[in-house]
């Protein structure tokens, strides 16, 4: 692994930190003998496209196989296209450039793929989605929050925020870039939706108004949920797939058999009320008649329908259809 580890603008995490951020993250996640660190150090001269291919160039005299190469690289503000970096290899062939050349869209995590992924890869929309990007990241270690473990593993944001300079705010409690910018960069969900995943907001947030608080509360969304919308979903699938009931808490069946039986409850009462409702209420504030007890037991009714089944052992004896001995299944003809 080759990062580029050198110090551009003041504002960028020290290179010291990000070194051992680097370090540790391969100690906890990558094989030994597998993976070396080499870090580069040159100086940006922020020729955007041109550099890209002198850094490609310069990776693979160090012996790199591949070179991944995100968007912009290189940079400055706007003043090359986003993907100027990316369109210039068309010029080139392979074996002329000599290393592999991996070009990376803007990568973020999806909550409801439960992985990272890109435009191409990803059917899902920004209300999943936590973005990737280093400058909101760098200016959340500045607001001194530790990133979501989705966008950046603990063990390197843990090391980069003691390199992360200057540290602390302004006078009004603001990073470099103000927190609105920050919280749209990496939460795009936040201005348009309640939570992640949520529902919409009725007046969606401006980034003007966004302030320490909200970066504090989208924080506190992700932490809490971020995992727990893939987990959702799986529960509801295993709850209709297992056939082997062990593995389905008990406690939501419990559940399930109570709200069964306390709303066949609500629904004997309200027959016996629409048996003995008289034709019309002689003090509408006082009794009902028939017709509208009979509207309020076809409510409890379909309530009772709503809720869902319970499922035990018993329930899936029908799935069991093909009982054979295991032997005939692995072709033998005799019974
Ligand atoms: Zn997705």
């Amino acid at each position: 692994m080759q990062p580029l580890v050198e110090m551009a603008k003041r504002e960028y995490t020290r290179h010291e930190f990000r070194m051992l951020s680097y370090r540790s993250v391969l100690e906890t996640y990558y094989p030994k003998g597998r993976s070396i660190l080499a870090p580069l150090r040159v100086t940006y001269i922020f020729a955007g496209p041109r550099e890209t291919v002198l850094h490609a160039l310069i990776m693979k005299n160090y012996g790199c196989t591949h070179a991944l190469i995100g968007r912009d690289h290189a940079g400055i503000g706007d003043y090359y296209d986003k993907y100027a970096s990316h369109t210039i290899f068309d010029q080139f062939k392979p074996e002329e450039l000599g290393i592999d050349i991996r070009l990376f869209h803007e990568v973020f995590y999806c909550t409801r793929c439960d992985t990272q992924a890109t435009e191409q890869s990803c059917p899902h929309d920004e209300q999943y989605r936590i973005n990737i990007s280093g400058t909101g990241i760098r200016e959340m270690l500045r607001h001194g929050i530790m990133p979501p473990k989705e966008i950046v593993r603990p063990e390197s944001a843990r090391i980069a925020i003691q390199g992360v300079q200057p540290k602390g705010l302004d006078e009004f409690e603001n990073a470099i870039s103000p927190v609105g910018k920050t919280i749209k960069s990496i939460f795009p969900f936040y201005l348009n939706r309640t939570r992640l995943g949520g529902p919409k907001r009725t007046n969606p947030l401006t980034v003007e108004e966004l302030t320490n608080r909200d970066l504090e509360a989208v924080n506190l969304d992700v932490r809490a949920n971020a995992n727990k919308i893939y987990q959702d979903i799986f529960d509801e699938y295993t709850s209709v797939g297992d056939t082997n009931r062990n593995l389905q808490p008990e406690w939501v069946m419990d559940a399930r058999e109570t709200l069964h039986h306390q709303q066949q409850m609500v629904v004997e009462d309200l027959k016996e009320k629409v048996k003995q409702a008289p034709k019309s209420a002689s003090d509408e504030f006082m009794y009902q008649d028939k017709e509208e007890a009979e509207k309020e037991l076809n409510v409890a009714t379909k309530i009772l329908g709503d809720i869902p089944k319970v499922l035990r052992a018993d329930d899936f004896d029908y799935r069991t259809w093909n009982v054979l001995p295991y032997k005939r299944y692995r072709g033998s003809d005799e019974e």
